[in-house]
């Protein structure tokens, strides 16, 4: 019986550079996996080639985006990892956004040099109310603030993918959160496969999409291979990588929160099995990564950051990551590079 030679850290890395770096061809599933198994003693050296794989295939640019609630928690869905789901005992109560505060949030994330700004509502998909609520909300910011206009409503019909596409809306975040096969662990009242469909029928309304999920709840490093190439099938625009920020109440709230050593690997190994995507630092970053956290991944791979709230989360004051892309030299992408 023969066995495959056992590849070495050198090896594993050398294809890498070979094939990601020089050729711009992401990592294949099991490539992503040994990646993903590199020792603690090859960090600094996975991150260096995942940052040359960013500079080389996207550039130095970082999109700065801000995210806005406009109907928090309540949420019928019981995904596992969020405090917005109305299943659980958690804190996070339901409460709606007026447009007018949503108009001013739109401008002050506009002040920061953000591109985009996020409309979010913690719902299955949308229903009328929502509906004409974003309609409202987009047209008042198309009015008065220059950003790009993004939408995360949950799943969508085609009548409602077309109706936001004529809105204007520039792109539209929507995380198959893992990997297919860990799925069913993490949600159970809808699909991977529903989630998909949404995906497909924004793609193909011409919107931009945003698609990644969330690390750290219960997957094998497979499962997280097996997500990277599922997400590089879909060639989105965008992936936000969020870490798992166990809540009180939720299912996932005894789960243990990643050691920064592999949210790092994963970072980078994302970056090399998504070479061209925007690479976005989302949820959860400073309680896996602590406040180095940032300038470890914008030097590993990201090329986009969140400003102001997680949503159910503080993260860092917008000025402290703006701060951090200067120190480092690395300009914020400007919005007529997007138009
Ligand atoms: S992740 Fe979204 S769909 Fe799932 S429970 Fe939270 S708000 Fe609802």
């Amino acid at each position: 019986m023969t066995h495959a030679p056992v590849r070495t850290a050198v090896d594993i890395l050398a294809t890498a550079r070979e094939q990601v770096l020089e050729q711009g061809a992401g990592l294949t599933r099991e490539q992503t996996l040994e990646v993903l198994r590199l020792g603690d003693d090859r960090l600094e050296e996975l991150l260096a080639l995942a940052h040359e794989v960013r500079m080389k295939w996207c550039g130095p640019e970082v999109e700065v985006e801000g995210i806005i609630s406009l109907k928090t928690g309540g949420c019928p869905e019981d995904c596992h990892f969020c405090s917005q789901s109305g299943l659980f005992q958690s804190p996070v109560r339901a409460a709606w956004l007026d447009i007018p505060s949503l108009v001013e949030a739109a401008k002050q994330t506009a002040k920061t040099g953000a591109t985009e700004f996020c409309i979010v509502a913690a719902v299955r998909g949308p229903d009328e109310r929502l509906m004409a609520q974003v309609a409202a909300g987009v047209e008042a910011i198309r009015n008065e603030v220059d950003i790009q206009v993004a939408c995360s409503l949950g799943m969508l019909n085609q009548d409602q993918v077309d109706r936001l596409a004529a809105m204007g809306v520039h792109r539209y975040n929507h995380n198959l959160e893992t990997a297919k096969s860990h799925f069913p662990n993490v949600v159970t009242t809808h699909t991977w496969e529903e989630r998909w469909d949404t995906l497909r029928m924004v793609r193909d309304a011409g919107m931009e999409v945003c698609c990644g999920g969330i690390l750290g709840m219960g997957e094998t490093l497979e499962q997280r291979a097996e997500f990277a190439t599922q997400l590089a099938e879909l060639e989105p625009d965008e992936v936000p990588l969020n870490f798992l920020n166990p809540r009180p109440g939720t299912p996932f709230g005894d789960l243990e929160v990643l050691p920064a050593s592999e949210a790092l690997k994963a970072v980078a190994a994302f970056r090399l099995a998504l070479p061209r995507t925007i690479l976005r630092f989302a949820g959860g970053r400073e309680i896996t990564l602590g406040d180095l956290g940032a300038e470890q991944g914008i030097l590993g791979g990201i090329n986009a950051v969140i400003v102001g709230n997680y949503l159910t989360t503080l993260g860092r004051p917008a000025e402290s990551d703006i701060d951090l892309l200067a120190n480092l030299k690395m300009p914020i992408k400007a919005l007529n590079e997007t138009l």
